[in-house]
């Protein structure tokens, strides 16, 4: 079957290639699931996989099939998996596979402390094949309904989680209930975390370079959340007028809006970091003021990254609510598709694209018209 791979660290290896096509009897136990790719999204971790700059290959090859954003269709399941899963439905795959750390023995394999097994990342190929194999454990069944959009599940479940993960830590608080946050980047998360933010009825700033109106900020817009451009405006300066925030996400790449965000907090407030930056990026900070500050305001800065079955599952339920509370706007992110598996020079000009938001391969032709 065809797929698209990289050799991970040469920079433009990304080529088309023939590898074997799995079968359920491949999993020991009658576990195995067969799923046929209907799409397949792409991000930045793909374009700096493509640059040579991220990845690593699974052990025993010298290629990586490429793909982590995932939907498809169950194609034929092990006799153990019936009852659970069956042939037709739709499912998203986790990117994440369990490792031996203890957090990984709890199922919390995207807290895991071990060197991560992810699909189409590190160490495990990717779903940007016509089929790929994985066990129910680490598939999320998706309604037919969200057939045109499930593709932007896993970037979604990426946003459940830092946003989960905020509101675990600040339980200490009691009462916390924020009002008011800040989304540092208008790309796929920060459109997406505006939306959840939306959907539990947050006031949304947005603070992201291009100057307005482009397609971004009318996504950020049709949401009833507020666009701004740091051409025209700082951080700090929209604390003042639109915050102060109880909740500043980070989704833009830049990193010195790690450290500006701690200021336009309220007291008590929490800053989620999500982006992966590649690379080096130097600036000079002021440590006293922003260390003082967290100090005597009881702030809180986090990382997070991947993602559990259960924010795929909640991920889900957003989508539906979305899809009544918004209807069409999921859509809108999914600017830029790519038809088949021959070219893999249209995946990089597609990741290239700068009007683009969501580039993402249409893999299965046949079940795309089918809708
Ligand atoms: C993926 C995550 C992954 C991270 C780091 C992101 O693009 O969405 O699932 O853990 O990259 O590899």
């Amino acid at each position: 079957m065809r797929a698209i791979a990289v050799r991970p660290g040469i920079p433009g290896s990304v080529h088309a290639r023939e590898v074997d096509r799995p079968s359920v009897d491949d999993v020991p136990g009658g576990r195995g699931v067969l799923v046929q790719t209907i799409r397949v999204g792409l991000c930045g971790t793909d374009q700096e996989i493509i640059e040579g700059r991220f990845g690593t290959p699974p052990a025993g090859d010298d290629f990586l099939v490429l793909g982590h954003e995932s939907l498809g269709r169950v194609a034929a399941v092990g006799d153990a998996v019936h009852g659970e899963l069956e042939p037709g439905t739709l499912v998203v795959a986790t990117v994440r596979h369990a490792g031996a750390s203890p957090y990984d023995r709890l199922g919390m394999y995207d807290f895991t402390t071990d060197p991560p097994l992810e699909r189409g990342i590190n160490r495990w190929h990717g779903f940007l094949s016509e089929y790929y194999l994985d066990t129910p454990e680490f598939l999320v069944p998706v309604p037919a309904g969200l057939a045109q959009v499930g593709v932007l599940l896993e970037p979604l479940s990426i946003v459940e989680k830092g946003l989960a993960q905020a509101d675990e830590i600040q339980r200490r608080l009691r009462i916390w209930r924020p009002r008011r946050a800040a989304v540092t980047g208008a790309g796929t998360i920060g459109l997406l975390v505006t939306l959840s933010l939306r959907l539990r009825g947050v006031d949304v700033t947005v603070l992201s370079r291009r100057a307005p109106p482009y397609r971004n900020s009318d996504l950020v817009e049709a949401l009833g959340a507020t666009y701004l451009s740091t051409t025209d405006t700082t951080l700090a300066a929209a604390s003042l007028a639109h915050g102060p925030f109880d909740l500043v996400f980070e989704a833009s790449g830049h990193s010195p809006f790690a450290f500006e965000a701690v200021g336009a907090l309220q007291a008590n407030g929490i800053v989620v970091l999500s982006s992966v930056t590649g690379g080096a990026g130097r600036i000079e900070i002021d440590a006293n003021a922003i260390n003082q500050d967290l100090v005597l305001n009881n702030k809180v800065m986090i990382g997070t990254v991947n993602a559990s079955r259960d924010d795929f599952i909640r991920g889900v339920d957003d989508m539906v609510q979305a899809e009544t509370a918004y209807p069409g706007w999921l859509e809108r992110l999914l600017t830029t598709p790519v038809h088949g598996l021959s070219d893999a020079r249209a995946i990089v000009t597609a990741l290239g694209d700068r009007e683009a938001i969501k580039a993402y391969i249409v893999v299965d032709r046949a079940s795309e018209g089918a809708r």
